[in-house]
């Protein structure tokens, strides 16, 4: 073969009705409802899976509504994630315990690890239909002659791929390379925020727990295996103090937890590690706009907050079915898609807008009274989002797959 005929076979080109980048919990989740529509959809992801990623994974009322109708609760409990019945927020007022609550069909929350999560999101996927490619790394959207996005180019272990879409949506991250290459615009921006450090300890963990005190909001959350994600968010200058004195992440962490949360620090140390301590410094807390011709974001691609109220998984979980009756809606009626993929855009940036103000409060690190009371406010606006994705109509499922294709031509990449 000459190198002109070996160029020629190592450049493919697929074709789906949805091409979907990213296949943890946003694009895992938009790629199940968009199946169950009857759609034609690949997932395309540069990592492999199962695998963790950078995020500790307690899951609000809010997102468990949300994976109750995707129909997975049952997998994570199988998996082994315990179903968590108590929370208790320590601070300097005392110590305040409560069960969850039995509504809306949620008597327990979970805090799956991610490799278990976003494999049972996928696992969902697949069983409606979706194709998943791994290893798959996505380098930009390709667009018609009238700039309408129409595919995507990526590069996997066999060299470059095209996938010709009707629809893109970029389900890729805080770093969105969709986001970068469709230029989506910042259209709210407050600024980043500290960071969140975190680890897996064995021990007798059995209720979520929070603990206040000045400058550290720190927790437990139960997970696999016996194990807990214990954590902590600090003002950016903290962790970074911590750091510089210290030998290393794990001893900075260690020294953190002595120094501001002697009681929990000492419960870390009667268990054992099992993990280096990861996590993220200088948190951003964004939107970005939420769709345009032939494209849309979902999940922390199109919206980011700090991690300090756990509710991004939540966040994208809801996001991700919002977006797929609007991507159903446009596939199906093409006249429909501006409205329906507008109604998108105005539902994502209205159902988060509280919470994101709350979360950005919250990463102040104000006084820890106004911080208690914050907490307070944040527990009813997760049960007055979580009452309103209860209630919307179920997602629709098809047999059929979608109809109108429409040729893409005069294909250029950005
Ligand atoms: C330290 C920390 C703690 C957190 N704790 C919590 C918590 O307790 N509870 C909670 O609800 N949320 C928490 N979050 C937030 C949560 O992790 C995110 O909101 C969530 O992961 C967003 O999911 P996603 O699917 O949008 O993006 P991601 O999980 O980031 O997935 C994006 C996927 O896209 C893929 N990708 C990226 N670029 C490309 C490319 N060019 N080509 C192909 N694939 C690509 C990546 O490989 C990845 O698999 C935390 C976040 C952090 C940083």
């Amino acid at each position: 073969m000459d190198d002109g005929a070996r160029t020629a076979a190592a450049h493919r080109t697929l074709s789906a009705d949805v091409v979907v980048v990213g296949a943890r919990v946003a694009g895992a989740a938009a790629a199940t409802h968009l199946a169950r529509a009857g759609h034609d959809v690949l997932v395309l992801d540069r990592a492999e899976f199962p695998s963790d990623t950078i995020s500790t994974h307690v899951i609000a009322r809010s997102g468990m509504v949300q994976l109750a109708r995707l129909g997975v609760v049952e997998a994570l409990v199988a998996g082994g994630a315990p179903p968590l019945r108590r929370v208790e927020l320590t601070s300097h007022v005392g110590t305040v315990s409560k069960d969850i609550r039995d509504r809306l069909g949620i008597s327990f929350l979970l805090a799956p690890r991610r490799y278990a999560l976003d494999a049972a999101l996928q696992q969902a996927a697949l069983a409606a239909g979706a194709r998943l490619r791994q290893g798959c790394s996505v380098e930009g959207v390709i667009r018609d002659s009238t700039d309408r996005v129409v595919g995507v180019r990526a590069h996997d272990g066999d060299g470059p791929v095209d996938v010709l879409a009707r629809h893109v949506v970029g389900a890729d991250g805080l770093s969105s390379r969709i986001a970068r290459s469709v230029r989506a615009a910042l259209t709210i921006v407050e600024p980043s925020s500290g960071a969140c450090q975190y680890a897996y300890v064995t021990g007798s963990w059995d209720a979520i727990e929070y603990h206040l005190v000045d400058g550290v909001f720190a927790g437990v959350f139960p997970t696999h295996d016996g194990a807990a994600c214990v954590w902590a968010i600090t003002p950016e200058e903290v962790a970074r103090r911590y750091r510089h004195a210290g030998r290393g992440a794990d001893e900075a962490f260690v020294n953190l937890l002595l120094d501001r949360v002697p009681e929990l620090a000492a419960r870390v140390a009667s268990g054992s590690g099992t993990t280096p301590v990861r996590g993220m410094l200088r948190m951003p807390n964004h939107f970005r706009e939420a769709c345009g011709p032939g494209w849309s974001l979902v999940g922390d691609a199109g919206y980011h907050r700090d991690a300090i109220t756990g509710h991004g998984i939540s966040d994208a979980l809801w996001a991700a079915e919002l977006l797929a009756e609007a991507v159903d809606t446009g596939l199906r009626c093409p006249a429909l898609e501006t409205v329906a993929m507008a109604e998108y855009a105005a539902n994502r940036d209205r159902l988060a807008a509280r919470i994101f103000q709350i979360t950005v409060a919250l990463a102040a690190f104000p006084d820890r009274d106004t911080f208690v009371g914050l907490q307070r406010e944040l527990a009813l606006e997760i049960d007055v989002l979580a009452d309103e994705l209860h209630h919307r109509p179920q997602p629709c499922r098809r047999e059929a797959p979608a109809l109108e294709r429409q040729p893409a031509v005069s294909l250029s990449l950005t």
